[in-house]
C-alpha cells in the first residue's frame, strides 16, 4: 500500500498494527537501488573493509516494542531535513545524528528511489536506516546517550557461470534468452566496442559465450557481476577477451595474446540501433538520384541520439556546410581526421580548437544537410584519404606489461578454457580460498 504524506495522525493511525509501509514524499523517480544500475558498481571493495556479520532481521523485536515502522522512498530533491520536516520527527535529533563521528557522509546524498527506513515509537525516532551499498546496511539505534550506529555487512554471494548465445534479432533478445540482463549486453559490447561495430556489423548467427559473476544475497539472485572472460563471433570472426588487473592499474580487457581492446578510435560514434547505408563508392545517392560515391558510413538513429568522438584530438571545424548539414571535424594523431555530418545540434559551446576526448558528446544526430531522414554520417580520413570506418585497422592501446605476461598468462588460461568448454570448474580451483563458491552451486556447461 502507498501512502501520500500529509496527516501524520493518518499515517500512523494506518501504519497500527500492519507493520510496514511505503510512504511516498515528493516526486517519484523511482529506481529500487538493487536494480540494474547498482550492480554497474558492484565490486570486491564492496565487502571486506568491515568484519562480515549475520544481518540479523529486527522485525520481531520491533513488533514486541510498539515501533512503526515506515519506509520513506525518496524522492528528487529530497533531503534528510525535508523527509524529517514532513515525518513531524524532532530536528534536535537531526542534529545530533550529524554530529555523530562520520555519519553525516553517510546520511548526506539521498539517491532518488532508494528506501530509507524509520522506526518510529511515540512520535520519536527510535532507529534509522540505510542500505549504503548492494552488502552493507547503516543502522542508528537511539539509546541511552543519544544514538548509537553501526555497518551491518550481509556480504553478496558470488558464483562462477559461463553461459551462452545466439543472436536472431539483437544482441538484447540474446542476451535475454541466456538469462542475461540487458545491462550485461551493454557492457559486453562495451568491451568489444574497438573492434566490432554493434551498429552496423551484428547479424544473425553471431554468437557469444560469456564467463561472468552470479551475485546473490541470502540466496536472493541480485544480477550479474563482473564479466571475466567474454568471445563474440562476428561474421564468423571470433573476438576474446580476459579481464586482469595488471599491478597498479585498474582491471581491464585484454586479447588473449595480451594486447589491450582499447584502440585510439571507437568503431562506432554512438550507440547502436540499426543498420542504413554502408561504405561504398558506387552507391545511388537518395536525394540527388545519381551515382556517387559515398565516403563514409550512415547510421541511421532517432533525432537527438548523442554522437561520440571516436577518438581523441581538437575540433578542426563546427558550423555549417553544404550537403552535410550541420557537421563536426575533428583532427586526431597521425594525421586522422573524422567527420560527424547531418547533426541537428552541436554540444554546448563546442567550438574550433577545443580539445575533446574518445567518447565525449560533440553533437546530436539530425538530419540537416542533404538528408532523407535521421542519420549519422561518419567519415574518417587517414592522411586526406577516406577509409572505410567499419574496416580500417586501429592503432592499439597499452599490451600487459612484459614482466605481468606470466601472471596474465596464469589468469587467462582457465578463462579461456571456459570460454572453449563453458566449464567453470577449473576457474573455481584458481579462486582465492577466501570466497571460494561452493561447487556444488556453480552451474555445469548448458545449465542455463
Ligand atoms: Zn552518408
Amino acid at each position: 500500500m502507498t501512502l501520500e504524506i500529509g496527516s501524520k495522525n493518518r499515517v500512523l493511525a494506518a501504519l497500527k498494527g500492519r507493520g510496514v509501509q511505503i510512504v511516498v514524499i515528493g516526486v517519484l523517480a523511482v529506481t529500487w537501488w538493487r536494480g540494474e544500475e547498482w550492480l554497474t558498481d558492484l565490486t570486491r571493495a564492496d565487502e571486506g573493509t568491515v568484519a562480515a556479520q549475520k544481518l540479523v532481521s529486527a522485525e520481531a523485536a520491533r513488533a514486541a516494542l510498539g515501533l512503526a515502522t515506515v519506509e520513506v522512498m525518496v524522492g528528487a530533491g529530497d533531503t534528510l531535513e525535508r523527509i524529517f520536516r514532513k515525518l513531524e520527527l524532532s530536528l534536535t535529533d537531526l542534529a545530533q545524528l550529524r554530529s555523530l563521528p562520520d555519519l553525516r557522509a553517510k546520511l548526506d546524498r539521498l539517491k532518488p528511489g532508494e528506501m530509507l527506513r524509520f522506526g518510529v515509537k511515540d512520535d520519536e525516532l527510535v532507529t534509522l536506516e540505510r542500505q549504503l551499498s548492494p552488502s552493507e546496511t547503516l543502522s542508528v539505534q537511539r539509546d541511552d546517550s543519544g544514538f548509537a550506529t553501526e555497518v551491518i555487512v550481509n556480504p553478496l554471494e558470488r558464483e562462477l557461470r559461463s553461459t551462452e548465445g545466439t543472436i536472431r534479432s539483437s544482441l538484447f533478445q540474446a542476451a535475454a534468452d541466456a538469462g542475461l540482463s540487458d545491462n550485461t549486453a551493454l557492457r559486453i559490447a562495451n568491451i568489444f566496442q574497438w573492434d566490432i561495430d554493434f551498429v552496423l556489423d551484428i547479424q544473425p548467427g553471431d554468437r557469444f559465450r560469456v564467463t561472468y559473476e552470479k551475485i546473490s544475497q541470502d540466496g536472493e539472485p541480485l544480477g550479474e557481476g563482473d564479466i571475466l572472460a567474454v568471445e563474440f563471433v562476428n561474421q564468423g570472426k571470433p573476438y576474446r577477451a580476459i579481464r586482469f588487473q595488471p599491478n597498479g592499474e585498474e582491471p581491464t580487457y585484454f586479447t588473449p595474446d595480451g594486447k589491450s581492446l582499447r584502440k585510439a578510435f571507437l568503431r562506432a560514434p554512438l550507440e547502436f540501433t540499426r543498420v542504413s547505408s554502408r561504405f561504398n563508392l558506387y552507391r545511388r545517392h537518395p536525394v540527388l538520384n545519381r551515382i556517387r560515391a559515398h565516403r563514409g558510413v550512415d547510421y541511421a538513429a532517432p533525432i537527438g541520439t548523442p554522437v561520440r568522438a571516436a577518438g581523441s584530438g581538437r575540433v578542426r571545424f563546427v558550423g555549417n556546410k553544404g550537403g552535410y548539414g550541420k557537421v563536426v571535424e575533428l583532427e586526431h594523431i597521425n594525421q586522422v581526421r573524422t567527420v560527424y555530418g547531418h547533426l541537428s545540434r552541436f554540444a554546448r559551446g563546442l567550438s574550433t580548437g577545443d580539445r575533446i576526448s574518445q567518447g565525449e558528446i560533440i553533437g546530436y544526430v539530425g538530419m540537416t544537410g542533404l538528408a532523407t531522414g535521421p542519420h549519422l554520417h561518419y567519415e574518417y580520413l587517414s592522411r586526406g584519404v577516406h577509409m572505410d570506418p567499419q574496416k580500417v585497422a586501429l592503432p592499439t592501446d597499452m599490451p600487459v606489461p612484459p614482466p605481468q605476461m606470466a601472471r596474465f598468462r596464469e589468469v587467462a588460461a582457465p578463462l579461456l578454457a571456459s570460454l572453449a568448454t563453458g566449464d567453470v570448474s577449473a576457474l573455481v580451483a584458481a579462486q582465492a580460498p577466501a570466497d571460494k563458491p561452493d561447487p556444488a552451486t556453480v552451474a555445469t556447461p548448458g545449465a542455463l
